[in-house]
């Protein structure tokens, strides 16, 4: 197994996260803002962008996944649900990567069941050309190629989770 250079850098992520929280700051003032961090792979993202936020918010998380390996199976399971009450929030959904759709799809569907008073998505990657499903991304940190990616909380086989750089995987033949 290869992990190659950085594909996106320490430096390079920690701009675009100040962005994106800057954006949501904004947008979130006078607002409830619960923000729902989707695990396992957004809790690096999660952790940074909630940190950058500057209006008060409260945490929650979901766990949920459809992939197996680098392999999506395209069925969602889903092992932890929020627990917070959403009516009367300003619910943003916070996923490290948006591929096929399929995952995100089922969990803002999920949610809006619940009754929020509004329901965004930010999404730190986007692979557009991998989308079966369409999901409304209101903000997204890169537009990526269709590559596998590891680090900053993303996987592959539940390891490199901890790398601070985005890099691509490439699966040694
Ligand atoms: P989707 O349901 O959009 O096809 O897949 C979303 C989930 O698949 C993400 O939350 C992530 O866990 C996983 N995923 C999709 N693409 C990649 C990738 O390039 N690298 C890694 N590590 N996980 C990915």
């Amino acid at each position: 197994m290869i992990v190659g250079r950085p594909f996106l850098t320490v430096d390079q992520i920690q701009k675009k996260v100040r962005e994106l929280a800057d954006s949501i700051s904004a947008d979130y003032e006078n607002k409830n803002l619960l923000a729902v961090g989707i695990l396992k792979g957004a809790f690096v993202f999660y952790s940074d962008l909630v940190r950058m936020i500057r209006v008060p918010l409260t945490v929650d998380f979901i766990l949920a996944s459809s992939y197996v390996k680098s392999n999506t199976s395209g069925e969602v399971k889903l092992m932890h649900d929020i627990t917070e009450d959403t009516t009367d929030k300003d619910v943003l959904l916070v996923e490290d990567i948006v591929d096929t759709g399929i995952t995100l799809n089922y969990i803002r569907e999920r949610i809006l069941m619940k009754g929020p008073r509004s329901l965004h998505i930010c999404a730190f990657l986007d692979k557009t050309e991998r989308r079966e499903v369409e999901v409304p991304l209101d903000y997204v940190g890169f537009a990526i190629p269709n590559e596998f990616v590891v680090g900053y909380g993303l996987d592959y086989d539940n390891k490199f989770r901890n790398l601070p750089y985005i890099s691509i995987f490439k699966k040694r033949t």
